[in-house]
């Protein structure tokens, strides 16, 4: 048998691509070294955040005098939380398992080579195809005298499989993976500490939002060294080029990812490019690879998760000259903020010719306004019109009329 398409990688790209293939009427093989889901579903989005969510229950518990609860609690099971994390991650595989297998597309568990641009070599078979999508991701990046021992030094593979909480951990590098990890660890009570070889935390984002994830972070006792790196580790003491001294139980490298590419020419989707690693923006590749639909690569939303919530969509604040103005509304601005206890962030617009350019929150619920901030720049849509807009009271919505009405 010819297939239409052979797709190198189960993951966001991989299986989106498939199924939009397959439904298409074309006939597609998926090959998955591991499981369908890739890093996304199995080792990142989807399991950090069970576990983001379980440590937000565990702190509520805690914080929870302030309305009047007096808990006590007599034990607390850690294993309890990984196997609510396992059973989520297998749900949710098991769901998209079926959705592919609806489709029409083929999946073989095996790993897979490249062997010419019409055959791909998997589980010692070779399978003819037209057309040969390589979407292999990426893995977790190894510092030069930082490499993973997986006992010391944990990838963030490694440590979603840890089995009791440390008492006290260093990761290293501030980005997405990074900052939820220290949030996840700190709200269990783990003692966290962070160094981050550029000047802010956080460097991708706007500098006021790494400004004001610095503060967040300094109020829950989050430990963090910047323009720091790893000088030597003695033991289990690791000594900063700062000379700051850290005893942690393990350190998390979490320095970013490096991609998989494919030996010959072919198309890549995904991690595997280079580009935006996020899943959503590998699942946006595939379909404007198979349905030709566009999208603005400077307009990819950005979210990272934990309370409160950091998202991002255009320009940011250093990008901008003299033209561009700037909003910014904190978040106490807004009532529901008071009632939900939330008031720590900001709704900050950066405007050009009456358009939003860039779009940064700081907030409950960042990851949904984000795109209420996307629709509207996609869409040229200027200050102007949103102000005709009636934003439902008290939401963290009107924050965005909120803040144009300062513009
Ligand atoms: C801890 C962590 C948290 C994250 N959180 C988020 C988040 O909240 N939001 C977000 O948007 N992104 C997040 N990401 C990034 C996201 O996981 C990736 O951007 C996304 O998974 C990329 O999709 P992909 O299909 O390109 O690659 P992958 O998901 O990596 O899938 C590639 C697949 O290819 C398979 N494969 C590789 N080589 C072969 C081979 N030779 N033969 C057969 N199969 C092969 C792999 O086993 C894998 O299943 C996170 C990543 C990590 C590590």
């Amino acid at each position: 048998m010819v297939y239409d398409y052979g797709i190198i990688g189960g993951g966001p790209a991989g299986y989106t691509a498939g199924m939009l293939l397959a439904q298409k009427g074309k006939s597609v093989v998926i090959f998955e070294k591991d499981k369908l889901g890739g890093t996304c579903l199995n080792k990142g989005c989807i399991p950090t955040k069970s576990l983001l969510h379980s440590s937000e229950i565990y702190k509520e518990v805690f914080c929870s005098s302030n309305i009047g609860l007096d808990i006590s609690v007599n034990s607390f099971d850690f294993s309890k939380v990984m196997a609510k994390k396992e059973q989520t991650v297998d749900k949710v595989r098991k769901a998209l398992e079926l959705a592919v297998k609806n489709s029409g597309a083929e999946v073989v568990y095996s790993e897979a080579q490249i062997k010419d641009k019409n055959t791909i070599i998997a589980g010692g078979k070779e399978y003819t195809v037209s057309e040969i999508i390589y979407a292999a991701g990426s893995k977790p990046k190894e510092i030069k005298g930082l490499e993973f021992d997986h006992e010391f030094i944990l990838s963030s593979d490694d440590v979603l499989n840890i089995k009791n909480l440390p008492k006290s951990v260093l990761i290293v590098g501030s980005g997405a993976i990074g900052i939820e990890w220290a949030r996840i660890f700190s709200n269990f009570g783990v003692e966290v500490f962070v160094s981050e070889i550029a000047e802010h935390l956080l460097p991708i984002a706007d500098v006021e939002v790494s400004k004001r994830i610095e503060r967040i972070f300094k109020q829950r006792k989050i430990k963090f060294f910047l323009n720091d790196s790893i000088e030597k580790i003695e033991e289990k003491t690791v000594t900063l080029k700062s000379g700051n001294k850290v005893n942690p139980d393990f350190i998390l490298s979490a320095a970013g990812r490096v991609p998989l590419k494919p030996d010959s020419e072919c198309i890549v989707l995904g991690d595997s490019r280079g580009e935006i690693q996020l899943a959503h923006y590998a699942i946006h590749q595939a379909k404007k690879y198979v349905l030709g639909i566009d999208y603005d690569n400077n307009l990819i939303p950005s979210v990272i998760y934990g309370e409160p919530e950091i998202a991002w969509a255009g320009l940011r604040e250093q990008d901008c000259g003299e033209e561009c103005q700037k909003i910014l509304l904190p978040i106490t601005a807004l009532g529901k903020s008071w009632c939900d206890d939330s008031t720590d962030g900001f709704i900050k617009l950066i405007l050009r010719d009456n358009l939003i350019v860039g779009a940064h929150i700081v907030s409950r619920e960042a990851s949904a306004l984000i795109h209420e901030l996307v629709i509207a720049m996609q869409n040229k849509l200027t200050a102007d019109d949103l102000k005709k807009v009636c934003f439902a009271h008290p939401t963290y919505s009107e924050g965005i009329f909120e803040a144009l009405l300062r513009a």
